[in-house]
């Protein structure tokens, strides 16, 4: 048994909990994966159980104890996290200051005292700037922790100052194992896991969100303009509510599946609809157009990144299905317009 939160953080768990044992665990650690495996919960837990004076072996905060129940109810006095506020985007520098304060004014009679910066990236240049001095001369008995899904986006000098754990996204079974435990099983499970690009926490998420209706809705206006009964019009209307980054994940993950079938591979496929109806509609579909649409795909993720772009990458996407479809390319542009002489 790990005294981590989920299954597949058993070896990073005792990894620290080796180091704590030994007096060997960094001022800084830099909790690094995709988000949806709850890297927040370990980092949480991990916290826990460095403030809890009866961990079990394993590193499992006991649970009982004053610490434990007010680290439960968020009340621990010795413990600060940094998150980005509801109302802006990111972390500011006065979060920064604040955290630098708390690490200087608490006593945590001898116990180390952590923090939690997560996502760490979400850090705006003169947060990273004003958090370099405590990184560099930390308070004896703090332990910073900072979660980061996107080791690109932080500062260099922040990422050299702390010593890194990796998370891969577990193995398949292992996660469809968690959901079942979860109350998920079957096709729905593997079809959230797919969507949440095999994050667990991730697909439970969005098992309990709107997500999977409005998947449901991409993918019936996606394939039905394929199957030529839509245009990119009628796809504007249908997938107003979803937000462009969420557009061009699902449809380049359609796309993916739609290229394997037309490369004559089959799946498992990524997108959570009946083989059978993706193969039909894969059939008739141009390969050098689907390899153009990928290219196209590529360059849309490469220019989101700036929300001005967000509203003319999605003309593009939405376009781009219309392109797709047959049934659009083979009509003559007027059919039934008959001019009559003069
Ligand atoms: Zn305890």
């Amino acid at each position: 048994m790990s005294g981590a939160p989920y299954p597949w953080q058993a070896a990073q768990w005792a990894r620290l909990v080796e180091l704590w044992r030994r007096d060997r665990l960094p001022h800084a650690v830099l909790l690094h994966g995709p988000p949806g495996l709850g890297l927040d919960d370990f980092a949480r837990r991990f916290a826990n159980a460095l403030v809890c004076p009866a961990t079990r072996d394993d590193g499992t905060p006991c649970g009982q104890c004053p610490a434990c129940r007010q680290f439960a109810e968020g009340v621990y006095p010795d413990y600060h996290e940094v998150t980005p506020p509801a109302d802006r985007q990111g972390i500011g520098v006065d979060q920064i200051r604040a955290l630098i304060d708390f690490l200087a004014l608490t006593r945590s009679h001898g116990r180390p005292r952590p923090v939690l910066i997560t996502p760490a990236e979400a850090m705006n240049v003169n947060a990273a700037n004003s958090l370099l001095k405590t990184l560099e001369e930390p308070p004896g008995d703090a332990l910073l922790l900072l979660v980061c899904a996107r080791l690109d986006r932080l500062p260099a000098t922040i990422l050299s100052r702390c010593q890194r754990v990796d998370f891969p996204r577990p193995p398949r079974q292992t996660a469809l194992d968690w959901l079942a435990g979860q109350g998920l099983s079957g096709e729905t499970a593997a079809g959230l896991l797919a969507l949440a690009h095999g994050a667990p926490c991730a697909a439970l998420r969005l098992a309990e969100g709107e997500v999977p209706a409005r998947h449901a809705a991409f993918l019936d206006a996606v394939l039905a303009v394929l199957a030529g009964q839509g245009s990119a019009g009628t796809l504007r209307a249908a997938l107003a509510e979803l937000d462009t980054a969420q557009l061009l994940d699902w449809s380049e993950a359609l796309l993916r599946d739609l290229l394997r079938l037309r490369s004559g591979l089959d799946g498992p496929f990524e997108t959570p609809v009946a083989a059978g109806r993706l193969r039909k509609l894969a059939a008739p579909l141009d390969l050098m157009r689907l390899f153009e649409f990928q290219d196209q795909l590529l360059v849309s993720r490469a220019t989101l990144e700036h929300p001005l772009n967000a509203d003319l990458q999605r003309d593009v996407i939405l376009l781009g299905w219309e392109a797709l479809s047959c049934h659009n390319r083979r009509k003559p542009s007027h059919p039934h317009r008959v001019t009559a002489a003069p």
